[in-house]
Protein backbone atom coordinates (compact mmCIF):
# COMPACT_ATOMS: atom_id res chain seq x y z
CA UNK A 1 0.00 0.00 0.00
CA UNK A 2 1.72 3.37 -0.62
CA UNK A 3 1.84 5.60 2.06
CA UNK A 4 -0.98 8.22 1.34
CA UNK A 5 -3.12 5.61 0.84
CA UNK A 6 -1.96 3.95 4.16
CA UNK A 7 -2.66 6.89 5.99
CA UNK A 8 -6.19 7.05 4.98
CA UNK A 9 -6.93 3.33 5.60
CA UNK A 10 -5.13 3.83 9.50
CA UNK A 11 -7.46 6.97 9.65
CA UNK A 12 -10.64 5.30 8.26
CA UNK A 13 -9.90 1.99 10.89
CA UNK A 14 -9.49 4.55 13.66
CA UNK A 15 -12.70 5.72 13.05
CA UNK A 16 -14.43 2.53 12.79
CA UNK A 17 -12.35 1.31 15.89
CA UNK A 18 -11.32 3.98 18.39
CA UNK A 19 -7.56 2.97 19.81
CA UNK A 20 -7.96 1.52 22.96
CA UNK A 21 -5.30 2.30 26.10
CA UNK A 22 -3.04 -0.71 26.57
CA UNK A 23 -2.50 -0.02 29.88
CA UNK A 24 -5.66 0.78 31.10
CA UNK A 25 -8.33 -0.23 28.18
CA UNK A 26 -9.90 3.65 28.20
CA UNK A 27 -10.98 4.68 24.84
CA UNK A 28 -9.11 7.22 22.35
CA UNK A 29 -5.42 6.69 22.81
CA UNK A 30 -3.00 3.58 22.83
CA UNK A 31 -1.18 4.73 25.99
CA UNK A 32 -3.29 7.39 27.37
CA UNK A 33 -2.19 10.64 29.00
CA UNK A 34 -3.14 9.22 32.51
CA UNK A 35 -1.38 6.10 32.25
CA UNK A 36 1.97 8.13 31.45
CA UNK A 37 1.46 9.77 34.40
CA UNK A 38 1.18 6.95 36.51
CA UNK A 39 4.04 5.71 35.40
CA UNK A 40 6.63 5.73 37.76
CA UNK A 41 9.94 6.64 36.36
CA UNK A 42 13.88 4.35 37.55
CA UNK A 43 16.57 6.21 37.96
CA UNK A 44 19.51 3.87 37.84
CA UNK A 45 21.54 4.20 40.38
CA UNK A 46 23.50 0.14 40.46
CA UNK A 47 26.43 0.19 37.78
CA UNK A 48 25.31 -1.13 34.12
CA UNK A 49 24.84 -4.90 33.63
CA UNK A 50 28.50 -6.62 32.11
CA UNK A 51 29.78 -5.56 28.92
CA UNK A 52 26.88 -2.43 29.01
CA UNK A 53 28.68 1.06 29.03
CA UNK A 54 25.47 2.53 30.04
CA UNK A 55 21.55 1.90 30.61
CA UNK A 56 18.58 4.26 29.98
CA UNK A 57 15.23 2.65 31.26
CA UNK A 58 11.73 4.61 30.86
CA UNK A 59 9.95 2.93 33.96
CA UNK A 60 9.11 0.13 36.15
CA UNK A 61 7.87 -2.56 35.34
CA UNK A 62 4.63 -2.44 37.05
CA UNK A 63 1.30 -1.49 36.25
CA UNK A 64 -0.31 0.11 33.54
CA UNK A 65 3.74 -0.17 32.16
CA UNK A 66 3.29 -4.05 32.25
CA UNK A 67 0.38 -4.23 30.89
CA UNK A 68 1.03 -2.15 27.83
CA UNK A 69 4.09 -4.56 27.49
CA UNK A 70 1.80 -7.61 27.65
CA UNK A 71 -0.52 -5.89 25.40
CA UNK A 72 2.66 -5.44 22.74
CA UNK A 73 3.99 -9.34 23.30
CA UNK A 74 1.44 -11.68 23.72
CA UNK A 75 -1.74 -9.79 22.56
CA UNK A 76 -0.01 -8.66 19.34
CA UNK A 77 -0.58 -5.25 19.33
CA UNK A 78 2.08 -4.25 17.11
CA UNK A 79 0.78 -0.25 17.34
CA UNK A 80 1.23 0.15 20.82
CA UNK A 81 4.58 -0.14 20.28
CA UNK A 82 4.54 3.15 18.73
CA UNK A 83 3.04 4.92 21.54
CA UNK A 84 5.24 3.22 23.98
CA UNK A 85 8.43 4.53 21.97
CA UNK A 86 6.66 8.10 22.04
CA UNK A 87 6.25 8.10 25.27
CA UNK A 88 9.73 6.38 26.43
CA UNK A 89 11.29 8.83 24.11
CA UNK A 90 9.25 11.97 25.97
CA UNK A 91 10.15 10.28 29.55
CA UNK A 92 13.52 10.53 29.64
CA UNK A 93 16.08 13.26 30.42
CA UNK A 94 18.91 12.02 27.37
CA UNK A 95 18.82 9.25 25.30
CA UNK A 96 21.68 6.75 25.15
CA UNK A 97 25.32 7.63 22.69
CA UNK A 98 25.24 5.82 19.76
CA UNK A 99 25.69 5.86 15.70
CA UNK A 100 23.17 3.30 15.25
CA UNK A 101 20.21 1.28 17.01
CA UNK A 102 20.22 -2.64 17.10
CA UNK A 103 17.12 -4.22 18.73
CA UNK A 104 17.79 -7.24 20.75
CA UNK A 105 16.93 -10.49 18.41
CA UNK A 106 14.33 -13.09 18.45
CA UNK A 107 14.97 -16.25 17.83
CA UNK A 108 13.70 -16.97 14.01
CA UNK A 109 11.06 -19.45 15.53
CA UNK A 110 10.43 -16.96 18.11
CA UNK A 111 9.74 -14.22 15.72
CA UNK A 112 7.34 -16.56 13.13
CA UNK A 113 4.99 -17.35 16.17
CA UNK A 114 4.90 -13.75 17.39
CA UNK A 115 4.93 -12.23 13.46
CA UNK A 116 7.24 -9.43 14.60
CA UNK A 117 9.90 -8.39 16.68
CA UNK A 118 8.51 -6.28 19.72
CA UNK A 119 12.01 -4.30 20.34
CA UNK A 120 12.36 -4.08 16.76
CA UNK A 121 9.21 -2.00 16.66
CA UNK A 122 10.04 -0.16 19.51
CA UNK A 123 13.81 0.51 17.87
CA UNK A 124 12.36 1.60 14.64
CA UNK A 125 9.82 4.50 16.05
CA UNK A 126 12.78 5.66 17.93
CA UNK A 127 15.27 5.60 15.28
CA UNK A 128 12.75 7.30 13.04
CA UNK A 129 12.32 10.31 15.47
CA UNK A 130 16.25 10.64 16.47
CA UNK A 131 17.17 10.45 13.15
CA UNK A 132 19.72 7.48 13.50
CA UNK A 133 19.71 4.46 11.72
CA UNK A 134 18.38 0.99 12.78
CA UNK A 135 20.37 -2.02 11.76
CA UNK A 136 17.71 -5.26 12.22
CA UNK A 137 19.35 -8.06 10.09
CA UNK A 138 23.10 -8.22 11.68
CA UNK A 139 23.12 -9.39 15.09
CA UNK A 140 21.61 -13.14 14.97
CA UNK A 141 20.49 -15.15 17.95
CA UNK A 142 21.62 -18.26 16.70
CA UNK A 143 19.89 -20.10 19.87
CA UNK A 144 16.55 -20.44 21.03
CA UNK A 145 17.17 -19.10 24.86
CA UNK A 146 13.35 -20.30 25.74
CA UNK A 147 11.44 -18.84 28.96
CA UNK A 148 14.05 -17.16 31.39
CA UNK A 149 11.79 -16.30 33.85
CA UNK A 150 12.45 -19.01 36.65
CA UNK A 151 15.99 -18.30 36.29
CA UNK A 152 18.23 -16.14 38.42
CA UNK A 153 20.71 -14.05 37.71
CA UNK A 154 23.72 -16.49 37.23
CA UNK A 155 21.46 -19.06 35.61
CA UNK A 156 20.13 -16.34 32.88
CA UNK A 157 24.06 -15.35 32.25
CA UNK A 158 24.79 -18.95 31.75
CA UNK A 159 21.72 -19.91 29.58
CA UNK A 160 22.53 -16.57 26.99
CA UNK A 161 25.93 -16.71 27.28
CA UNK A 162 26.97 -17.25 23.45
CA UNK A 163 23.42 -16.72 22.37
CA UNK A 164 24.05 -14.38 19.88
CA UNK A 165 26.44 -13.09 16.82
CA UNK A 166 27.28 -10.36 14.57
CA UNK A 167 26.69 -11.93 11.09
CA UNK A 168 26.87 -9.17 8.97
CA UNK A 169 29.51 -8.52 6.01
CA UNK A 170 30.74 -5.01 7.64
CA UNK A 171 31.43 -4.64 11.03
CA UNK A 172 28.97 -2.96 13.97
CA UNK A 173 29.30 0.28 14.21
CA UNK A 174 31.97 1.35 16.67
CA UNK A 175 28.94 3.13 19.15
CA UNK A 176 25.58 1.03 19.26
CA UNK A 177 22.67 1.96 21.29
CA UNK A 178 20.60 -1.45 22.19
CA UNK A 179 16.75 -1.52 22.03
CA UNK A 180 14.62 -4.07 24.11
CA UNK A 181 11.57 -3.90 26.36
CA UNK A 182 12.12 -5.05 29.55
CA UNK A 183 15.49 -5.19 31.61
CA UNK A 184 15.74 -7.63 34.10
CA UNK A 185 19.10 -9.08 34.81
CA UNK A 186 20.81 -7.41 32.40
CA UNK A 187 22.21 -11.00 30.97
CA UNK A 188 20.57 -11.10 27.34
CA UNK A 189 21.79 -7.44 27.07
CA UNK A 190 24.88 -8.31 28.24
CA UNK A 191 25.61 -11.74 25.73
CA UNK A 192 23.87 -9.11 22.85
CA UNK A 193 27.05 -6.98 23.63
CA UNK A 194 29.58 -9.48 23.79
CA UNK A 195 28.98 -10.39 20.46
CA UNK A 196 29.04 -6.96 19.21
CA UNK A 197 32.42 -6.11 20.76
CA UNK A 198 33.90 -9.44 19.83
CA UNK A 199 32.52 -7.80 16.34
CA UNK A 200 34.35 -4.77 16.68
CA UNK A 201 32.66 -2.17 18.30
CA UNK A 202 33.68 -0.34 21.21
CA UNK A 203 30.82 1.30 22.99
CA UNK A 204 27.20 -0.78 23.82
CA UNK A 205 24.49 1.23 25.46
CA UNK A 206 21.27 -0.30 26.24
CA UNK A 207 17.51 1.71 26.46
CA UNK A 208 14.61 -0.22 27.40
CA UNK A 209 10.91 0.41 28.23
CA UNK A 210 10.67 -0.87 31.91
CA UNK A 211 12.96 -2.37 34.65
CA UNK A 212 11.53 -5.68 36.18
CA UNK A 213 12.10 -5.33 40.14
CA UNK A 214 12.97 -9.34 40.87
CA UNK A 215 13.83 -11.81 38.19
CA UNK A 216 10.57 -13.55 38.42
CA UNK A 217 8.58 -10.56 36.87
CA UNK A 218 9.41 -10.91 33.52
CA UNK A 219 7.09 -12.39 31.59
ZN1 LIG B 1 -4.42 4.22 29.92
Amino acid sequence: MNAPLAGWFERALAFVFPDRCAGCGSMGALFCAACRAAARPVVEERAPPPGLDAVVVAWRYEGSVRQAVHALKYRRRRRVARALAEALAASISERPRGDALIPVPLHPERLAQRGFNQSAELARHLAQRWGLPLLTDGLIRQRDTGHQARLGRRERQTNVAGAFVWRAPAPPPARVILVDDVLTTGATLGACAAALRAAGSRQVAALTIARALTSGDHP
